[in-house]
């Protein structure tokens, strides 16, 4: 087990890419609490789930709001009181937001702001003490191949993972000698609720992405999961800093056209 007795958090657990890490880390042997800012109807059937799999003793839901400082801090509390300082953080909570700058609206910038990015800010404030605390410590952060490069009309969630990307370089070195790293996950298009809205409201939208990838895959939550269960464990002590696209190659693309060999 890749990740025995690690006491765990991860942000926005109740569905997606958050969910499917919380299963892979309870199957390695972790001890997770995992929140979401609502608690999900499917919540228990997730956790007869684990039930039956016999690895649910050691998982914990709990609601929170990571934009909210009061829940933040009550939540880094509850992990301490129930496992013992966490060792490894998944933030990952998140919402998307489609529109070019005149499209987003105050209110709607500061949403995502707010989730985004000030929930990755908050959740390590409160959790990074008990990483120093016990001496060793583990962060990933939720960016997206939209904090690498820019995507058409998405302004403000481009912002928030961008700043996500550096936020992630900034933390690494400041705790490096803490011996806590931290390093970001940068999905490309995975099959979530995220995708699968986009999918619903622009009729064709899943074969455009399936033809602009260089591997015309959409990601399975379980392989970002996967990476996250390496950067958690002891196995990647060596990588600090990085911001990990998982994306079927296409941040490796300059955008030019195929024109062929001439
Ligand atoms: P999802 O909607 O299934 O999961 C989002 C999770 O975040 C849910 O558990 C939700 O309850 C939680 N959440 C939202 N707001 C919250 C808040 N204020 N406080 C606490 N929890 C909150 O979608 P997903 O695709 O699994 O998204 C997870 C993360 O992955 C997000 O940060 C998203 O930006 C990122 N991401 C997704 C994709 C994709 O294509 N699906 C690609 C790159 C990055």
């Amino acid at each position: 087990m890749r990740l025995k007795d690690k006491v765990a958090l991860i942000t926005g657990g109740s569905s997606g890419i958050g969910l499917a890490t919380v299963r892979r880390f309870a199957e390695e042997g972790a001890k997770v609490v995992f929140c979401s800012r609502r608690a999900p109807e499917k919540i228990s059937d997730f956790m007869q789930e684990l039930k039956d799999a016999g690895i649910d003793a050691n998982v914990r839901y709990v609601q929170c709001d990571v934009s909210d400082e009061a829940q933040v801090k009550a939540l880094a509390q509850y992990v301490k009181d129930t496992f013992g300082n966490c060792e490894i953080l998944f933030n990952n909570a998140g919402i998307h937001l489609a529109g070019k700058l005149l499209e987003t609206p105050p209110e709607a910038w500061d949403r995502i702001m707010g989730i985004d990015l000030r929930g990755v800010y908050l959740v390590s404030y409160y959790i990074l003490p008990q990483m120093l605390e016990g001496g060793w410590g583990s962060i990933i952060n939720m960016s997206s191949v939209s904090g690498i490069c820019a995507d058409y009309a998405m302004c403000a969630y481009n912002t928030a993972k961008g700043a996500i990307t550096n936020l992630t370089r900034a933390m690494a070195l400041d705790y490096a000698d803490s011996n806590i790293r931290v390093n970001a996950v940068c999905p490309g298009v995975v099959r979530t609720a995220i995708a699968e809205h986009t999918f619903e409201c622009v009729p064709g939208s899943e074969e455009l992405f399936r033809q602009n990838y260089p591997t015309h895959l959409i990601a399975d939550p379980v392989e970002v999961a996967n990476a996250c269960v390496f950067l958690g464990a002891r196995e990647s002590d060596a990588i600090n800093g990085v911001n990990l696209p998982i994306d079927g190659g296409i941040t490796c693309h300059t955008g030019q056209p195929q024109v062929g060999t001439y």
